[in-house]
């Protein structure tokens, strides 16, 4: 198929995320290689996004097409009720190695691990004899997926309880807490306080521990982290961390955000960078409390099975995604993509219309005073040659971690050339000093 028969079947038989259906796509991939991908017109492009923050080693990586081609060869899927098989259970083992919860249960997407860590709170209360333990606590500007558990606790205003009035279970939502790795939480937990000692119905605390993705590439302290999990601790409560996005390493050195807050959840969900943007795969750990809590359950069981659970060629390339974090230099690695977002994103505060530029790990972002241009900053991005999926009023890079200097470099350039063209500023490329 050439490029113009793929998009006119594109337009007449495919939708695409959050999207009208007659939404056209801004290319059509035909290969990628390293950190950019190759549109079918031979036109190359950086990919800032990482395929949605999964591909963290970028792609063709010979090391992870080998661990997914040997698999391969001996077997592509198997169901995974009432059999097992080395891939799932060498990456389970590796999971708990690295964050110290004990069971891992597998499943598809980000999305089904939430719901499955939403059961597995509600399954564990109702073990312990607390049947009237069935609401969730999170805090306002969340995001944890699209099914209809997920979407309960993301924000109420941004997310999509609106579209879904009167389906959705109602949880509670606490404020959400002041921006900035190091800010102070002592109003916010003033403020959240009371309203966590009017709850007596609560089996868990959820949230995206230090960095809100999707609801904002909102940074917040680790310290208000602590304080939920002490909350929860406190009162009987589990504490579920979705780290869907900032998992492997995505904020920095520690490989899980809830080890830069020093916290321990008791269920936790990983997704995402788990296969490395190769196949899809996300998984929900707990604790054996939590697990000995279920079986203590009326059915004893965890009621949940995916048909893709496990698949072995997805737990194959997780593994090699793991050995292959290891190999990193970290200081050249996360100090030098730190460093470089930090210093070349500064100089876009300056620009009109910008109201913040912040970066925490591998992540850049430009917060504009109103709506992305989404054309417009997109393809001002295409036109220097990165690719980047601004939302909201946000343009941000989450890049693959074998990005080098130079195309880092050319991505600052891109997602400042895409505030510029946002904002109405032109020429969209006016060179790499800015403004
Ligand atoms: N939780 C978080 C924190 C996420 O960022 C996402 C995806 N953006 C999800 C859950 C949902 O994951 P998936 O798209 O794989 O269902």
């Amino acid at each position: 198929m050439d490029a113009d028969a793929v998009l006119a079947a594109d337009a007449e038989h495919v939708w695409h995320p959050y999207a009208p259906v007659d939404a056209k796509p801004f290319g059509v991939v035909s290969e990628a290689q390293g950190v950019r991908l190759t549109f079918a017109d031979g036109r190359k492009a950086i990919d800032a996004m990482s395929s949605w923050w999964a591909a963290i080693h970028g792609y063709r990586h010979p090391r992870l097409d080998q661990a997914v081609t040997d698999q391969l060869d001996r077997v592509a899927h198997v169901m995974f009720g009432g059999l097992t098989h080395e891939p799932a259970v060498q990456l389970a083992t590796r999971l708990a190695g690295m964050t110290g919860l004990d069971r891992v249960f597998f499943s598809d997407s980000g999305s089904v691990s939430v719901e499955v860590a939403l059961k597995m709170a509600l399954q564990f209360q109702r073990g312990i004899g607390h049947t009237e333990r069935t609401r969730f606590v999170t805090i306002e500007g969340g995001y944890h997926g699209d099914t209809f558990g997920a979407m309960s606790v993301c924000d109420p205003v941004g997310g999509m309880h609106s579209m879904f009035t009167g389906v959705l279970p109602q949880h509670t939502f606490l404020p959400r807490p002041p921006g900035g790795f190091d800010s102070d939480i002592s109003a916010w937990t003033a403020a959240c306080e009371p309203l966590l000692d009017a709850l007596n119905d609560v089996a868990a605390v959820i949230c995206e521990p230090i960095l809100q993705g999707a609801g904002g590439m909102h940074i917040y302290p680790p310290a208000a982290v602590r304080w939920l999990a002490d909350q929860a601790r406190s009162r009987g409560w589990l504490l579920i961390l979705d780290e869907i996005a900032t998992g492997f390493r995505r904020l920095g050195t520690s490989d899980f955000a809830f080890q830069i807050a020093d916290v321990a959840p008791d269920i936790l969900c990983v997704g995402k960078s788990l296969s490395a943007g190769y196949l899809s795969l996300a998984a929900t750990l707990c604790s054996n409390t939590v697990a000995d809590g279920i079986a203590g359950s009326e059915s004893g069981v965890l009621m949940h099975g995916p048909t893709y659970m496990a698949n072995p060629l997805a737990c194959a390339v997780a593994i090699a995604s793991l050995d292959e974090l290891e190999r990193y230099n970290p200081a050249g690695t996360w100090g030098s993509i730190a460093g470089i977002l930090t210093w070349e994103l500064e100089p876009a505060r300056q620009l009109p219309g910008v109201v913040d530029v912040r970066t925490i790990g591998t992540i850049g972002v430009i917060q504009l005073d109103r709506p992305v241009d989404v054309a417009a900053a997109t393809n001002a991005a295409l036109d220097l040659g990165v690719w980047i999926r601004p939302f909201r009023d946000l343009i941000y890079a989450m890049p693959p971690y074998p990005i080098g200097p130079q195309d880092l470099s050319t991505v600052c350039e891109a997602m400042v050339a895409a505030a510029r063209a946002s904002t109405g500023l032109t020429p969209a490329h006016a060179g790499r000093t800015v403004p």
